[in-house]
């Protein structure tokens, strides 16, 4: 046995599951102002999750169930929602969209294949269809 290459391993091991435990997505920073709910980092969080604005602003307005629109790297939505709802719903869409359902990392990316949306895992390699919408 090589105890060197053994090591190694250990090592690379460790490293990677410090990584997984790395991946902390942004906390909303929600504001309600009159009767709209600003989600004020709202592209940090796209951002750190890799997905597109098209993609995370479709899944929002239709969990929350009202209409919104990008405005710079905010979001803004129609009617008053709290914080806490927002950030069950973006912990919702990573577990749905960025989460390996395969081996449950977060180094995946959002392909669409004959009009599919699929979750396609760079550690892995499994590819899974995502939930259409
Ligand atoms: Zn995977």
């Amino acid at each position: 046995m090589d105890y060197e290459k053994l090591y190694e391993r250990a090592k690379e091991k460790i490293s990677e599951s410090v990584d997984q435990e790395r991946f902390e997505v942004p906390e909303p920073e929600v504001m309600n102002e009159g009767d709209k709910t600003i989600v004020k980092n709202f592209s940090k969080i796209k951002d750190k999750l890799r997905r597109s604005e098209q993609h995370m602003m479709n899944f929002l307005r239709r969990e929350l169930g009202v209409p919104g629109k990008v405005e710079g790297s905010r979001a803004v939505f129609q009617g008053r929602i709290t914080e806490r709802k927002v950030s069950e719903k973006i912990s919702q869409y990573v577990d749905e969209f960025v989460i390996c359902p395969a081996c449950g990392k977060v180094d995946t990316e959002l392909v669409e294949e004959d009009r599919i949306k699929k979750i396609k895992c760079e550690a892995c390699g499994a590819k899974q269809a995502a939930r259409q919408f």
